[in-house]
């Protein structure tokens, strides 16, 4: 669907979303990207092989934040399926990317297609993820695939994902066991409400069956008494 590179950057794009303060598979979770906090290698812990410092200075966090806040708010936009909105938050991401060329990858034919490429080998980590990034959702977009760009839809649990199911029947992220909690869930809803039928089955049952011997019983009074009138009926005619 996507190429690998664009796949492992859209993994990296939610991995990042996901560091937002938030639900994140049913619990709150605190900002994973605050150095304030005493995190000072957050930014290499989280996004490991990006060329960050250990000790990424605040105003590299500060960037690395509204790059975050930038792509949440473009996948929330693709997940509510309002492109127009999704688009302009690409756009501005396109925009600070610099210009975009196309170049055909390492070792391609004439007949290989042609990718999109943009920034420079100097260029800090933070602005070649931006770059990345950008790029990544800028292929998604081109192939009209925007709406793989999914929201969990587990119990407490705001996590981005990218559904690269073939029918997009994906529901849950795979970061916090959402679908075994969901699935939990359901079952224990189906056993109570089985639970209840049976036991409102039960109380049928029993009142059916007292309600049949009560009628059962009647009948037999009446042929009794219908006997013994009967019974007199003989000796009256006897008389
Ligand atoms: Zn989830």
């Amino acid at each position: 669907m996507f190429s690998a590179t664009t796949t492992s950057r859209l993994a990296l794009a939610a991995t990042l979303a996901n560091t937002a303060p938030g639900f994140r598979g049913g619990r709150q979770r605190p900002d994973r990207l605050d150095g304030a906090a005493g995190l000072p290698s957050a930014l290499p812990s989280v996004l490991p092989g990006w060329g960050f410092e250990e000790d990424p200075s605040n105003a590299t966090l500060r960037t690395v934040r509204k790059l975050r806040a930038n792509v949440a708010g473009i996948w929330q936009d693709a997940a509510a399926e309002d492109a127009d909105a999704a688009l302009e938050g690409l756009n501005a991401l396109l925009g600070a990317a610099g210009p975009v060329r196309a170049v055909l990858p390492e070792g391609s034919t004439v007949r290989s297609p042609a990718i999109l490429a943009a920034g420079h080998e100097e260029d800090a980590p933070e602005k070649a993820l931006s770059t990345a990034l950008a790029l990544a959702l800028a292929e998604v977009a081109l192939a009209g695939e925007l709406t793989r760009l999914r929201t969990c839809t587990g119990e407490d649990c705001s996590n981005a994902f990218v559904d690269l199911t073939r029918n997009r029947s994906k529901q849950f992220c795979d970061e916090a066991n959402c679908a075994n909690r969901a699935h939990v869930k359901a079952y224990r809803a189906r056993r109570a409400a089985e639970a209840v039928t049976a036991d409102q089955a039960e109380k049928a049952s029993t009142s059916e069956k007292s309600e049949k011997s009560e009628k059962a019983e009647k009948p037999d009074k009446a042929t009794k008494k219908n006997g013994k009138a009967k019974k007199s009926a003989k000796k009256n005619a006897k008389k």
